[in-house]
């Protein structure tokens, strides 16, 4: 078995869809990045590939790539649960913690599970946990958001 960890932090600012988990949340802000900016796809992601020993997110994704500019990140993290799969891994859990003053996000959990789904994550396989900074530092001032993720691989 293996374990992997995924960190993401993006700014929030005026003009950009909010885009977490593949799902587009009703805010007057979005994250800004080079792809959507999902974070939470972003931290799965470097998670999967932790555990899989298969490098991060910016060495397979580089931002300095117009293929990856606005790129819808549930497209990214299917190629890397492939990836993942092809090294002769399953998916055994996922938890991950998003962090964000506002919106509140527990509304769309389900929502979210159901988006990754379609990149291969089963909704019974991931716990998606959401928390808000109590007004402290830069996601208690709402100048970006987090998110962190750990996994568990089984070879099979
Ligand atoms: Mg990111």
């Amino acid at each position: 078995m293996r374990v992997g960890i995924g960190y993401d932090s993006h700014r929030l600012v005026s003009g950009r869809p909010l885009i977490i988990g593949g799902v587009r949340l009703p805010h007057e802000k979005g994250l800004l990045g080079h792809s959507d900016g999902d974070v939470l796809c972003h931290s799965i992601i470097d998670a999967l590939l932790g555990a899989g020993g298969l490098g991060n997110i910016g060495n397979l994704f580089p931002d300095t790539d117009k293929r990856w500019k606005d790129a819808d990140s549930i497209l990214l993290l299917k190629s890397v649960v492939e990836m993942v799969k092809a090294a002769g891994f399953e998916i055994t859990w996922i938890d991950c913690v998003i962090i964000a003053e506002k919106p509140k996000l527990s509304p769309h959990m389900d929502s979210m599970k159901n988006r990754l789904s379609t990149a291969g994550i089963q909704a019974n396989n991931i716990n998606i946990k959401a928390k808000t900074n109590e007004g402290m530092g830069f996601i208690g001032k709402e100048e970006g958001i987090v998110a962190l993720t750990t996994c568990l691989l089984t070879k099979i």
